[in-house]
């Protein structure tokens, strides 16, 4: 299968997205309206000084890619300084809901697809780069990003593909060699920060508002066309199209979102800007914004300011935003199947989907494989609830359980000071004391039923230890590799990287990487919280 690596530079691209639909005819950068069309076919506008500051051997490797150099002809690819013969880049035009409000033509406002690789298992990635320069979709803003919001999105999506959470990838990191101007947190203190491209992969970037501005347009023949393009290429088992396989496809769309949430309910993954444009078609997370990790469990947290008003985005609202979202998407794939009724039971399909996914994954979390003869949803419900009575660390709770299982399970006599130490563990100064109490009631619970499961007391350990990871991107890990980074130091960011992508391993060299958050970072701007501004 695999042919020796490739320099990006001398890789063969091809075009299926932008062979098999509509070309705007212009190409007038100023912001404007594109009826009728699919896309925007750009050009990057060339950066000062391209050099490469990330690298992800993993997905190089699936794409049959070789490290490139710092600087050179691969970079200047990656940072859209060189477009190669065989791209066609273009920028996708889309719609959505902001915040629960139709928005209009949002659009790729500083995102461009360069085309597909073929890679050597045969498939073929979509390499779109963000940061890239204006497109007819840039609007008010400048179509560039920086290093600060690059980072943060490189290292998180591949991040998240580690812990096997469906999502986009992250090739490269790239810094500009020229400033952008951020008012970070809209309080009037712009001021100049370096420059970044990240070169993201995914097989397709088409999201839920492709389908929206569509249909909001009425534009049903190229509803069509887009549809039958994202079914033949993504979904080619559903067959040839009909009424009746765009409600299959909506179907599968459904289950793929679903799988996607129950993922960021159990890894503690706040999106944070949920809006339909931000809701990937394939199911994969995608646009890592204002983002954060799960910390004290509170289902009301967000570490988006936009959305301190509403808290719309908060992480226990995240399944039931996602049903709304493809509520939406519904209502746009409308015109293509002839009765709207049909879509329903799709959307029921979600919350079942949903729901068996979470607590399949929860119960792998806990070690509980018997089957059938017992209903765990009580049990598992009930942990939710004390998790969130508690708030304590998601993350070292169940670490920390894991270990300790084994133990529990064979000398209960220690038991209660073994639970007692896994509480303060991972307990925060906000914890309550009644919360605390829950849990303690609800950990004497799941003992019992653990002495249900069949296997021994090591293997249920040796389990939980590969469904719990230890090292997730804490909020403010990931401010100081920012930090570190903008004054020209690589290696945390580097550390975290390499760490990040061993989640599940032990690692005791960076334990440290591992703690629970810091009571300094409780407030820190950019750590936990952070605005839309990148
Ligand atoms: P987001 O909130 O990042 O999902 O972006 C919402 C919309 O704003 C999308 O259409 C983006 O392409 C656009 N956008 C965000 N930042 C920029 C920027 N710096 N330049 C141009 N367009 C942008
Ligand atoms: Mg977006």
């Amino acid at each position: 299968m695999s042919a020796s690596p490739v320099s990006l530079d001398q890789a063969p691209f091809q075009n299926s997205f932008a062979d098999a639909l509509r070309a705007d005819p212009s190409r007038e950068l100023q912001p404007r309206q594109v009826p009728g069309y699919h896309y925007s076919p750009v050009t990057p506008t060339a950066v000062r000084d391209p050099h490469l500051l990330a690298w992800s051997e993993e997905l190089a490797a699936e794409l049959g890619l070789s490290r490139p150099p710092t600087r050179g002809p691969a970079v200047e690819v990656l940072a859209g300084n060189r477009v190669l013969p065989s791209m066609r880049p273009f920028a996708a035009r889309y719609g959505g809901h902001q915040f629960g409000n139709w928005a209009g033509q949002l659009g790729d406002g500083r995102a461009m697809g360069l085309g597909e690789l073929p890679a050597p298992d045969g498939r073929a990635w979509e390499i779109q780069l963000k940061g890239a320069g204006p497109t007819p979709y840039s609007r008010r803003a400048d179509g560039r990003a920086v290093l600060r919001s690059s980072l943060r999105e490189f290292l998180c999506s591949e991040a998240m593909h580690h812990l096997g959470v469906p999502t986009t990838r992250a090739l490269s990191l790239v810094g500009t060699g020229e400033p952008v101007v951020r008012d970070m947190f809209y309080d009037g203190n712009p001021r100049p920060e370096p420059g970044a491209v990240v070169a993201r992969v995914a097989p397709s970037f088409v999201r839920f508002g492709n389908f929206q501005i569509l249909a909001a347009h009425g534009e049903t023949e190229q509803l069509r066309e887009l549809t039958d393009y994202v079914i033949g290429r993504f979904f080619p088992e559903l067959g040839p199209p009909s009424a009746d396989v765009y409600v299959r496809f909506f179907g599968d769309v459904c289950r793929r979102t679903a799988v996607m949430v129950a993922h960021w309910m159990t890894v503690g993954f706040v999106h944070g800007v949920m809006n339909t444009d931000n809701m990937s078609i394939l199911g994969l997370t995608i646009d890592y914004g204002p983002y954060g990790w799960l910390e004290p469990y509170q289902p009301d947290w967000t570490p988006n300011t936009t959305d301190f008003g509403t808290h719309r985005y908060a992480f226990g609202q995240q399944p039931r935003v996602a049903l709304w979202n493809l509520m939406m998407l519904a209502q746009a794939l409308s015109p293509l199947v002839a009765d709207v009724q049909a879509l329903r039971p799709a959307l029921d399909e979600y919350v079942r989907v949903f729901t068996a996914t979470r607590n399949a994954q929860l119960r792998r979390k806990l070690g509980l494989t018997r089957q059938a003869s017992v209903d765990d949803a009580p049990l598992l419900d009930s942990l939710l609830e004390a998790l969130a009575a508690a708030e304590v660390d998601m993350t070292v709770f169940f670490r920390r359980l894991a270990h300790r299982v084994p133990a529990l399970l064979t000398r209960p006599a220690e038991a209660d000071e073994a639970l007692e130490a896994l509480l303060t563990a991972a307990a925060y100064p906000e914890s309550a004391a009644e919360g605390l109490r829950q849990l303690r009631e609800w950990l004497g619970r799941y003992l019992l039923r653990l002495r249900q499961e069949p296997a021994d007391a090591a293997g249920i350990g040796a389990g939980m230890l590969a469904a719990n990871p230890k090292y997730v991107l804490r909020n403010y890990l990931a401010a100081q590799a920012i930090e570190a980074a903008e004054a020209g130091d690589l290696a945390p960011l580097n550390r975290l990287f390499e760490v990040l992508k061993r989640p599940f391993d032990e690692q005791p060299e960076h334990e440290e990487l591992a703690a629970k958050r810091p009571e300094w970072a409780r407030e820190k701007p950019g750590s936990a919280t952070l605005s839309c501004s990148s």
